[in-house]
Order: C-alpha cells, then structure tokens, then sequence
C-alpha cells in the first residue's frame, strides 16, 4: 500500500491523502519517491479543482435561493416566476386542458399607508399581506411579488373556478385583516384581475391581460376581483 500526500497548488499545505493498493511489491527509493510526486501533483490538481467545483455549486445555490425569494415578504421574486412559469407554460403547451390561469394584485390606496404611518409600518401591511396570500393558496401553486405593492398568484388546475376562489378568499382575508398597534383600526383592501392562459401565450402577455382585468377592478371602485373578458 503507498500513500500519497496531497498538497494545495502552492505546495504549502497537505489537504488530502491518496491511498493506492498495488498488486506487485517493489523496493523503494529514489525512483519510487520521484514516481510518488509524479503522482501526486496532477491528483492534488485534480482534487483541488473538484473541491473548488463543489464550493462554487454550494455557493451558486446559496445565490439562488436568495435570488428566488423577496427579502421583506418570503414571496417569490420574478426571478423564481420566470423560471417556474417557463416550465409551467411548456407543460400547459403539451397539455392545453390543465388550465393555467394568472391572478393580479394590487393593494388600494397603500401610498395612503405610507403617508400617514410612515414606511416602516408600510412594510408591515406588505408582511400581513404576504402572509395572508400564502395561507390561502396551496403548495402547488405559485407566489411572487412583482415589486412594490403588487403581488401575482399562478394556479394550475383543470378547474377554471379555482382562481377565482383563491383570489375573493385573498380579497376577503386582507379586507377581515385586524392590525395591532398605530395600524389598529385601519382597514386595508386588494384589487385583483385574473386571466387565463391562451395557448402558446409568453408569459409577459398573459400576465398582462391580468393587470388589464386589475385595472378595471381599479377602475371601478377597488376592492374587487375581475376576471378577463373573454
Ligand atoms: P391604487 O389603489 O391605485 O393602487 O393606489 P396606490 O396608492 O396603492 O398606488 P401607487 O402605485 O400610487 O402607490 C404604491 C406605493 O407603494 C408607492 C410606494 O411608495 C409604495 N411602496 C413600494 N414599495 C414599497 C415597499 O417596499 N415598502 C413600502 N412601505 N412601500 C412601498
Ligand atoms: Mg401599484
Ligand atoms: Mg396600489
């Protein structure tokens, strides 16, 4: 049996130990110990390469992770949306009967919030809002921010009337929402439009159609729901 210590690039450093089991005994010597660092340095190259990989994948997950979810309400960030829909899309491509459908948000009147109450206690509504979304949709379907204080939800499911559901359940928690402190007494409401997905539709236009709906529940009166006009 040889051991073969292996050195960082700067020879400065044993990080590692080859082991090798060799079928023929020999004798040992100068040969032996120049075959040994003949060995050595491309093994210690390779492992050092393969343990940097490693770290860069761990680290490039890290990076996504964080990427994928808004710091201030655990929702997912467009980045996440894009990726999930992609794949969501080609699935409904393939198979047009599992419905597809987008639902828009928008808080009513937040700037409102922020003026009287200050940003910080802005950020809480957002938080409640978020929390609020979350309970009410199910593992599957997918959360984002869009930004600011406009949130999307993605159902996927053969049965049109499921967004519709989630959305008033949404609608009607945020309206029922009781907050403590400088916020008690204040009531917040959600506007929200929903649209279908079409076949062969990108995502930019399908959302779209939602935030046209939304406009509408804007338009006339808040506080509402609007599902696209066929
Ligand atoms: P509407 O009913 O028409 O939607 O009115 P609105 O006041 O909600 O709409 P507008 O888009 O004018 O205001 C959105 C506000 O959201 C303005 C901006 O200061 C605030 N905002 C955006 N991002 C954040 C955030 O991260 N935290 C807080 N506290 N406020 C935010
Ligand atoms: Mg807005
Ligand atoms: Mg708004």
């Amino acid at each position: 049996m040889v051991g073969v210590p292996l050195f960082t690039s700067k020879l400065d450093i044993i990080y590692g130990f080859a082991i090798f089991t060799l079928k023929k005994e020999f004798r040992t010597g100068k040969d032996v110990s120049d075959i040994m660092k003949e060995i050595s340095i491309p093994l210690s190259i390779a492992l050092e390469r393969e343990l940097m990989m490693k770290k860069v994948e761990q680290e490039g997950h890290k990076y996504y992770e964080q990427a994928i979810r808004d710091e201030l309400t655990g929702l997912h960030t467009r980045l996440f949306m894009k990726d999930a829909l992609g794949r969501i899309l080609k699935m409904n491509d393939r198979k047009p009967n599992v419905a597809v459908s987008a639902i828009a948000f928008d808080l009513d009147h937040f700037k409102k919030i922020n003026d009287k109450f200050g940003h910080y206690n802005g950020d809480i509504v957002l938080k409640a809002v978020a929390k609020i979304i979350l309970n009410n949709i199910r593992g599957e379907d997918v959360d984002v921010r869009l930004g600011g204080e406009e949130f999307a939800v993605f159902v996927v499911d053969g049965d049109l009337n499921v967004a519709p559901i989630i959305a008033e359940r949404i609608r009607i928690s945020v309206q029922n929402h009781k907050f403590t402190g400088v916020l008690k007494d204040t009531a917040i409401t959600i506007s929200g439009g929903i649209s279908y997905r079409r076949e062969k539709e990108t995502l930019e236009v399908f959302l779209h159609r939602a935030d046209t709906a939304l406009y509408k529940a804007k338009k006339s009166g808040r506080n509402k729901i609007i599902i696209e006009s066929k």
